[in-house]
């Protein structure tokens, strides 16, 4: 969960995450709409599919032994370096590095590297100059200091020099460049893109179509977007590829969705609809059914919306 989301944020989500899934075994024998529910909000949803895999891999070939080294940890879904560095050296003891962006600004101004910190060249510097420093009896304890120390002290601005344990060591500090560290790539542009969101009325309640399982929040239940539809006409003519007949089309409320790399702006319409069948990875939902499938935060508005609707026409 941590991947991506502050500690804060998560909390109450790995509360309610454990509560549903007490044991590795539970999680690996959950439904995976299970899992995404519980996931729902948190964002990132290849992060819960990935732990759901990774909990069948534990519970089955390894026998509910969760590997204790990094390089085992690795082979599971979902972790990469940073993360089976962490776990090994907190959990196991390993004497492993677990590299994030709290410990890249705190070794960069510490070792006053002025490279870039997407360059291979500047990430094998970082690396050495971690496994130069990393304590071999006491990993765990270290990697957290210095995740502690990027977090509370070495700020990304305004760093706390004066109350730092190393500034008498600090390369940084010493040159009086610490502002200007660490040099990060520059970050894209996040692309806009238009959408129409069709709450479509249909017998049995609104349609609900499934997004395809490897792509933007795969696997998730949503009304259905279309990106780059930009009007009624547009949008009648996508739902006329679904084979749903639209009988009215009304304008409701906008909204927009922040991914990493792009913003959806988005116009809702209320469609009354005729589906020529039920249309692939589609399904009719009421009210209980749209408060059990996992829906992204993107919807939630949207969500809200349709219940009113639902409870009017009841
Ligand atoms: S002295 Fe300042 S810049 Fe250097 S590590 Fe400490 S807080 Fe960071």
């Amino acid at each position: 969960m941590l991947q991506q989301t502050r500690v804060e944020a998560a909390i109450p989500y790995y509360r309610r995450f454990l509560a549903a899934f007490p044991t590795v075994f539970d999680l690996a024998n959950a439904q995976e709409e299970a899992v995404l529910k519980n996931w729902e909000g948190l964002g990132y949803y290849t992060r819960a599919r990935n732990l759901h895999r990774a909990a069948k891999i534990v519970a089955g070939e390894l026998a509910g032994q969760f590997p204790r080294t990094a390089k085992g940890l690795r082979a599971l879904p979902g972790i990469g370096a940073y993360t089976a560095g962490a776990i090994a050296s907190i959990a196991f003891g390993e004497a492993e590095t677990a590299i994030d962006g709290n410990q890249i600004r705190v070794l960069t101004r510490l070792f006053a590297i002025e490279g870039e910190t997407g360059k291979p060249g500047t990430a094998a510097e970082i690396r050495k100059a971690a496994r130069a420093l990393l304590d071999p009896d006491r990993p765990g304890d270290f990697n957290q200091a210095l995740m502690g120390m990027g977090a509370l002290v070495c700020l990304p601005k305004n760093p706390r020099c004066g109350s730092c344990p190393v500034r008498d060591c600090c390369g940084a500090k010493a040159r009086g460049i610490e502002e200007i560290l660490p040099r990060l790539p520059e970050k894209a542009e996040k692309k806009i893109v238009p959408c129409a969101v069709a709450m479509v009325f249909v017998p049995g309640g609104v349609l609900l179509r499934q997004r395809p399982m490897d792509g933007l929040l795969g696997g998730m239940w949503e009304f259905p977007v279309f990106e780059n539809v930009h009007s009624a006409k547009e949008l009648k003519a996508a739902l006329a590829d679904m084979g749903i007949a639209v009988r009215s089309v009304k304008r409701s409320e906008s909204a927009e969705h922040v991914f990493t790399h792009l913003v959806w702006r988005m116009r809702g319409y209320l469609v009354e609809g005729t589906p020529a069948g039920m249309p692939s990875g589609c399904r009719a939902a009421g009210s209980a059914l749209l408060g059990r499938v996992p829906m992204s935060s993107a919807m939630r508005m949207y969500r809200d919306i349709v219940y009113r609707e639902l409870e009017n026409r009841t």
